[in-house]
């Protein structure tokens, strides 16, 4: 190899940086992403690639080079629904939506990747393909998020294998976290309504009172974890919020809980999808009724083992054994997992906690060690001329 991507990168962080502030003064929600996709197109056609546009909805998408394998890297770019509360140079200019999840150094990364490849002098042949996608945090009317238009518009077509990372705000910056199998939870939300008929609080035996059952029915769903699911199959639920009455003297006529579902595996995520119907049908046995909704969100992201190995050598060789730290995979969502059930694919966290502050993603005082965007670009750029190589 003649110049590594760790120099490459390096040359370029004031470039990286100055992009992700720009992002980050600019912040817009899911499908909104107007301004940000236009910075990215024209970067992307300054470099001379083919660039499309609307590509679900507001997604771009650039190629570089033709033929196989296909290669496709992922970045998203939207904000979140945040009042900003940093105190920074760059704080955003669009009151009320901010880069709380570090979308905006996604996208600056991925442009720096884009450079950094078309430039590279004896590119092993293939192609690369850039997505720069809406809406990763959110979904619109008919429940679809970024990743899922994007697919639908064909996006993904042909793609041999599709890489990405995501930002840890919690982790030593520059570290590099890569795991095997599933790495993300999917994510399931329910809305249910304990139907009971009200009655004056003195009298509970002249009505059905759904405050007795709803107990009875937390009960049932916190039953699914413990007797109902197999042992070694990661999940978890938890219900998040509970209403009903306005009065200590009156028995209502309804209360309404809602929770979320989160999984690995398939199996186990249609499972929880019938045993949360069980739980709530309980309501039945005490005389009362139910509804139900189910809110379906992304599945899991899985690491394919031949994918994360390549990140996994590429970051050993790049970086050192150092830079990478074991932790186990979360619960969290992220709606990659689509593309890695399109393609075989992997993910990886890069660690860019900024100081002793507590700033979790999406929170108000989110930010990030920006030392560490060019390790991310480095380790996309090495692993997608890795993969090209592999065909
Ligand atoms: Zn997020
Ligand atoms: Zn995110």
């Amino acid at each position: 190899m003649t110049t590594s991507f760790v120099e490459t990168a390096d040359t370029l962080e004031p470039q990286i940086i100055a992009w992700r502030r720009d992002f980050h003064m600019h912040p817009e929600l899911g499908f909104q992403e107007f301004r940000t996709a236009g910075v990215v197109a024209q970067e992307l056609r300054n470099l001379g690639l083919e660039v499309s546009t609307g590509v679900g909805k507001t997604g771009v998408v650039a190629i570089l080079g033709e033929g196989k394998p296909v290669i496709g890297i992922r970045a998203d770019m939207d904000a979140l629904p945040i009042i900003e509360a940093n105190k920074v140079d760059y704080v955003s200019q669009n009151e009320g939506v901010m880069h709380a999840c570090g979308h905006d150094s996604h996208t600056a990364m991925l442009l720096a990747v884009a450079r950094m490849l078309t430039n590279m002098p004896d590119r092993p042949a293939g192609e690369i393909r850039f997505f720069f996608q809406p809406c990763e945090e959110a979904s619109d009317e008919d429940g679809k998020g970024g990743a899922q238009r994007m697919i639908e518009a064909g996006a993904l077509d042909g793609v041999d294998k599709v890489i990405a990372l995501h930002v840890a705000s919690d982790q030593p910056a520059g570290k590099i976290i890569i795991n095997d199998h599933y790495i993300t939870a999917a994510v399931d939300d329910f809305y249910a309504t304990i139907i009971g008929k009200g009655a004056h609080a003195a009298h509970p035996d002249s009505g059905i009172d759904p405050i007795f059952i709803v107990a009875q029915v937390i009960n049932a769903i916190q039953g699914i974890r413990s007797r109902k699911l197999d042992p070694i199959r990661p999940a978890v639920v938890t219900v998040g919020s509970i209403h009903g009455g306005i009065a200590p003297n009156v028995i209502p006529n309804e209360v309404k809980i809602s929770g979320t579902m989160r999984s690995y595996d398939d199996a186990t995520r249609q499972q929880l999808w019938t045993e949360i119907e069980q739980a709530v049908a309980v309501a039945r046995a005490f005389g009362g009724d139910y509804a139900l909704e189910l809110k379906k969100g992304c599945p899991s992201v899985y690491n394919a083992p031949e994918v994360s190995a390549v990140i996994r050598q590429a970051a050993l060789d790049l970086f050192g054994a150092n830079n990478l730290i074991e932790q186990e995979p979360g619960m969290g969502g992220e709606d990659f997992s689509y593309m890695t059930r399109k393609a075989h694919g992997a993910m990886f966290r890069l660690g860019a906690k900024l100081d002793n502050v507590s700033r979790p993603h999406h929170n108000p005082k989110f930010d990030l060690n920006e030392g560490a965007f060019k390790v991310g670009a480095a380790l996309l750029a090495e692993t997608a001329v890795r993969l090209l190589r592999e065909g």
